[in-house]
């Protein structure tokens, strides 16, 4: 009967014409409803963003606190937005900054912008919100973007529009919102799902790249681009003059290829659904209808977002592949199975990475083996330990760590994506073929949509009737002996 009422609706949408190409957002989550508009000229965004809370915690509500991203870039920020090493290829066009500036906030009682960088912006609602319940405020923002190859960035051919909204903290029931704070190595990110309506206006001639498929309307020599997205943890957008597009269909999923320096386009595609295909038959369906991969100026590999993923156009060519396969693991590992990215890293970073090993196993024709993989992996880890415990005289070697604590990017990458690879592979000979696919699939079905602690991810391999929980321990504490 849902299902009936659903398809009912999305009719009624679609010949009421742009309005809206979705289903019926989900009762039981918060909804974002974002109309922006981007001036190249000052490279700025102005936005209004009506906020739908729903309460599904077990407590009162009384402040929402929401991240506010893009004030990493800020002058003065307390956290650097990009590790020292990167930080030339970053700031291609020497040293610039960025910022969002809250303007106003309706439907509250107060606002102020606190926490530990002025990072958060706290929404104290004029009545607390009971559990089940909805309040709705309404945020007036722009955003200023620096020079930057970063994810809210304007680059030389692309405006990365990563994280460009106020967020709302993620909530554990144990300890509250969570408020994130821009560290430099790792994904400083944590949130819950939500739906979104979002309406970005450019000017004619650009090309916008999202989460979601847009339809688009023109007036006035702008175009306005209106997304709808279900359950999704975040949005995001790139927007250029400069894209050419290719795209195909994988099982019912517009894969779609935004790109402008890329002689190989059809087969970077190529790559990019057969990953869309080989982990939706090895993990479980893909939400969403359309996934978007995004080639941009980046001072990293890449970066992932729910329905799509920007790729760095400095990777030559077998690394740019590699990193099209990473990213697209994080629509499993990351957007629709959550973790908090600030704390577990190696969650979805190794299970991102041991995903990338797996599709090169099962697609020879790209030269790559799971031996070699994680062999380089294990030698990668090894100079790391052998180095850090001549410098330090030991190694921290705990996983389960907050992004803050990590000494180096290369203390991150060695702790997170190779010794995550070493643990899933040594997880996957330690209980069979299986066993160990068996409990991907469970853990992917069982945490869709949610967040995942590191405990529930061991569960769903114990569920496989092995005691895993040793073998979990040993790596993520750091006991073990690699
Ligand atoms: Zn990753």
């Amino acid at each position: 009967m849902k299902k009936i009422l659903c398809i009912a609706l999305c009719v009624v949408m679609l010949v009421g014409g742009l309005t809206f190409a979705g289903c019926a957002p989900d009762a039981s989550l918060s909804k974002y409803t974002i109309a922006a508009e981007y001036d190249p000229e000052a490279e700025t965004l102005t936005a209004q963003m009506q906020f739908d809370y729903y309460n599904a915690t077990d407590n009162e509500i009384s402040v929402l606190p929401f991240n506010l991203f893009p004030n990493a870039f800020r002058e003065g920020a307390a956290y650097e937005p990009v590790s020292s090493v990167y930080h030339s290829v970053a700031y291609y066009d020497g040293e610039s900054y960025g910022s969002i500036t809250v303007n106003s906030v309706s439907g509250c009682e107060r606002w102020e912008i606190g926490g530990e960088d002025e990072n958060v912006l706290f929404v104290y609602l004029a009545e607390s919100v009971f559990p089940e319940e909805r309040a709705s405020v309404v945020i007036d923002f722009s955003v200023s973007f620096a020079h930057v190859r970063h994810r809210t960035g304007v680059t030389e051919h692309v405006v990365n529009m990563g994280n460009f909204y106020p967020v709302l903290c993620a909530y554990d029931e144990a300890t509250g919102f969570y408020e994130c704070v821009y560290y430099s190595d790792g994904d400083p990110f944590y949130s819950e799902c939500a739906d979104y309506d979002v309406s970005l206006t450019v000017p004619a001639g650009y090309i916008a790249a999202a989460s979601a498929e847009g339809k688009t309307a023109q007036k006035d020599g702008k175009v306005t681009y209106r997304y709808a997205l279900s359950s999704a943890r975040d949005f995001a957008i790139a927007v250029s003059d400069g894209f050419e597009v290719v795209s195909r269909q994988v099982n019912g999923v517009t894969v779609s290829y935004y790109y402008y320096d890329d002689g190989e386009a059809q087969n970077t595609l190529e790559t990019a659904c057969e990953a869309m295909a080989y982990f939706a038959e090895t993990f479980g369906d893909y939400a969403y209808a359309s996934y978007a991969l995004v080639q941009t100026g980046f001072c990293y590999g890449g970066m992932e977002y729910p329905g799509m993923v920007l790729l760095s156009d400095g990777l030559e060519r077998e690394n740019y592949l590699y990193t099209v396969v990473h990213e697209t693991a994080h629509q499993w590992w990351y957007a629709m199975v959550g973790n908090n990215q600030q704390e577990y890293a190696w969650m979805d970073e190794g299970l991102a990475e041991y995903s990338t090993v797996l599709f090169y196993e099962a697609h020879p024709s790209y030269g790559k083996t799971r031996e070699e993989l994680v062999h380089a992996a294990l030698t990668s880890y090894k100079a790391y330990y052998s180095i850090y415990s001549q410098i330090f005289g030991q190694s921290d070697t705990s996983m389960s760590r907050n992004l803050g604590t990590f000494i180096s990017e290369y203390e991150y990458v060695n702790l997170t994506y190779n010794k995550g690879v070493l643990l899933f592979d040594t997880l996957r000979e330690g209980i069979g073929e299986n066993k160990f696919f068996s409990g991907l699939k469970n853990y992917f079905s069982s945490y869709r949509f949610a967040v995942a602690k590191p405990e529930d991810m061991v569960a769903c391999f114990r569920k496989t009737g092995v005691d895993v929980d040793g073998l979990f321990d040993s790596f993520v504490l750091g006991s073990a002996v690699i």
